[in-house]
């Protein structure tokens, strides 16, 4: 990835992404915005205890950098799930200016619609970008352990093939800032769970302790599910930076005990 100042924002771009003259993205960070401790400063959500005035302002900032109207930015209310959303034209702009309006339930949204900026919001799980050029088809998706567990990335390429045409060879995607294996530690729980779905033998987790904790390698396992699902390594980009540690420039549940705001990634179809 790439990092780009824009006036007192700082937003990191994927190569493979950037590439491409028909999509625009980022990935947003804390740096630059309207909001207090412990949302400062440039909290994208409305769900995590900010004044909303704030939040509005901070999106408004970013989509000014970004040269896109704050009403086609589209949010969902997240759930830790693995389900897809298609986004049609009358759902564009859901969620830009407050949480009640995001799409329901999903952790996922795809779409064909030009000038829709889908937009997915993270404090150390994994954002997902996708881009097909060749049928204009965009996605998002975030994925913490749970969405990992349930194989969203390989659930959003599956909705990009069935419902939009798209072949797994034409898809781009970048695998953004998240918890990485080096902060990421995880209980017994946890660790057989992943285990049980991807094998012992795949080394996502990795420094076991003798309790049964781990060190979760997030990217790893995304990683794989889109290699396994037929994306070319090529075409898949992984910032490999990991959020805790940069808690300056990310916000991180972790770093901050919970208690913090929401950086952004997201794209769309120029
Ligand atoms: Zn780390």
């Amino acid at each position: 990835m790439i990092r780009q100042r824009i006036d007192s924002l700082q937003v990191w771009l994927f190569e493979n992404l950037r590439r491409h003259e028909g999509v625009g993205h980022f990935v947003s960070t804390r740096v630059g915005g309207h909001s207090s401790s412990p949302y400062d400063s440039l909290n994208l959500s409305f769900n995590v205890g900010d004044t909303p005035e704030n939040v509005r302002k901070n999106r408004e900032r970013l989509v000014e950098a970004i040269g896109i109207p704050l009403n086609c930015v589209t949010t969902a209310k997240q759930i830790h799930d693995a389900h897809v959303k298609v986004v049609s034209k009358g759902l564009r702009g859901r969620g830009s200016v407050d949480y009640d309006g995001a799409i329901n339930g999903t952790d996922a949204m795809v779409t064909n619609v030009p000038n829709t900026c889908l937009v997915i919001l993270l404090a150390d799980c994994v954002p997902l970008l996708f881009y097909d050029p060749l049928k204009e088809v965009i996605g998002v998706a975030h994925a913490g352990w749970k969405g990992t567990l349930g194989f969203i990335a390989q659930a959003t390429i599956k909705t990009l093939l069935e419902h939009f045409g798209s072949s797994t060879q034409d898809i781009f995607v970048g695998i953004g800032p998240s918890v990485g294996p080096c902060c990421y530690q995880v209980g017994q729980e946890v660790v057989s769970q992943i285990e049980q779905v991807f094998g012992t033998k795949q080394h996502l987790v990795i420094n076991r302790s003798a309790d049964g904790k781990g060190y979760l390698d997030l990217w790893e396992a995304n990683l794989k599910q889109l290699l396994d699902a037929g994306i070319p390594e090529e075409n898949i980009e992984t910032a490999r930076t990991c959020t805790c540690h940069h808690p300056n420039v990310f916000f991180s549940y972790r770093h901050e005990k919970g208690k913090t705001g929401r950086f952004g990634a997201g794209i769309f179809i120029r």
